[in-house]
C-alpha cells in the first residue's frame, strides 16, 4: 500500500503531466508540493526504485504505467469525494479540494465505488476535472487553456478551473466563471491582462495566471451562429 505521502507525490506528478506532458522536473515537482528541491530528490529516488517513476538524465521523470495507475486511483478517489462532498454534502467548490486532499487516502475502493453510484457516474468533479473511470482508463482531455484556445471575439464552454489556488477559484466562481458556463474573450492586451465576457454580459479582466487556470472548449461554429441575439456582439 503506497503511504499518504507517496500517493501525495504521484497525483502531483500526474497533474503536471497532464498539463504540460512529461517530462516533469524536480522544481515544478517542489513547487507543487511545497517541499524543498532535496527532499523531492530523494522521494523521487525512492519512487524510481518502486518502479513507479522513470528518470530522464537531465531533464526530469515520467510516471511510468505503474506509477500512473496508481497515480490515477488517487486522481479518481480525490475527484470523487470533491463530487461527494458538493453534491451530498453542500460543500461550496471553494471548500472540497482541502477535504478531498485529506481523506483521499483514508477511503476503500468499495466506498469510491458506492460515492460513484450514488452520484450516477460523474464524468467530473465539481471543478470540472474528469474523474478517471474504474477500469483507470486514461479520462477524456480536459480543454485547452482559455488565451491558447479562443481569439478576442471567440467563445467556448468553460470545461474546468484548476482548484490549485482557492483565492483564484473564489475570483473565477464570483465572476460567474465556472464549469458549463459559456464565456467569450473580449480582448488581450500585450502584458497579458484577458478580459472575457460571461453569459450574463458582464466584462471581467483576467490577469495572465489567472486565465491560465481556466480551460474551455471551443464553441461550434454553428453555435457561435445561432448564439449571436445578444445586444452589442462584436
Ligand atoms: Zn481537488
Amino acid at each position: 500500500m503506497p503511504t499518504d505521502a507517496v500517493e501525495d507525490y504521484l497525483k502531483a506528478i500526474y497533474r503536471i503531466e497532464s498539463r504540460a506532458g512529461p517530462p516533469v522536473s524536480t522544481s515544478q515537482i517542489a513547487e507543487a508540493l511545497e517541499k524543498t528541491p532535496a527532499t523531492v530528490t530523494s522521494m523521487v529516488e525512492t519512487l524510481s526504485e518502486r518502479g513507479l517513476l522513470s528518470r530522464e538524465k537531465y531533464t526530469g521523470v515520467e510516471l511510468t504505467p505503474a506509477g500512473e495507475v496508481a497515480a490515477l486511483e488517487v486522481v479518481r478517489r480525490h475527484r470523487l469525494i470533491e463530487a461527494f462532498l458538493a453534491d451530498q454534502l453542500d460543500y461550496e467548490p471553494t471548500e472540497v479540494h482541502d477535504e478531498a486532499d485529506a481523506l483521499e487516502h483514508h477511503v476503500s475502493e468499495e466506498f469510491t465505488r458506492r460515492v460513484e453510484r450514488v452520484l450516477d457516474y460523474p464524468a467530473a468533479d465539481p471543478h470540472g476535472d474528469p474523474i478517471p473511470p474504474a477500469d483507470l482508463s486514461t479520462p477524456e482531455d480536459a480543454g485547452t487553456a482559455l488565451v491558447a484556445a479562443l481569439d478576442p471575439g471567440e467563445r467556448g464552454t468553460v470545461v474546468r478551473v484548476s482548484d490549485r489556488d482557492p483565492d483564484v477559484l473564489e475570483f473565477l466562481v464570483d465572476a460567474g466563471i465556472t464549469p458549463g458556463r459559456t464565456v467569450e474573450v473580449v480582448d488581450v492586451t500585450s502584458f497579458g491582462l484577458v478580459t472575457v465576457r460571461t453569459s450574463d454580459g458582464s466584462e471581467h479582466g483576467l490577469p495572465e495566471a489567472v486565465a491560465d487556470r481556466v480551460s474551455v472548449r471551443r464553441a461550434a461554429e454553428s453555435t457561435a451562429a445561432t448564439d449571436g441575439q445578444e445586444a452589442g456582439d462584436a
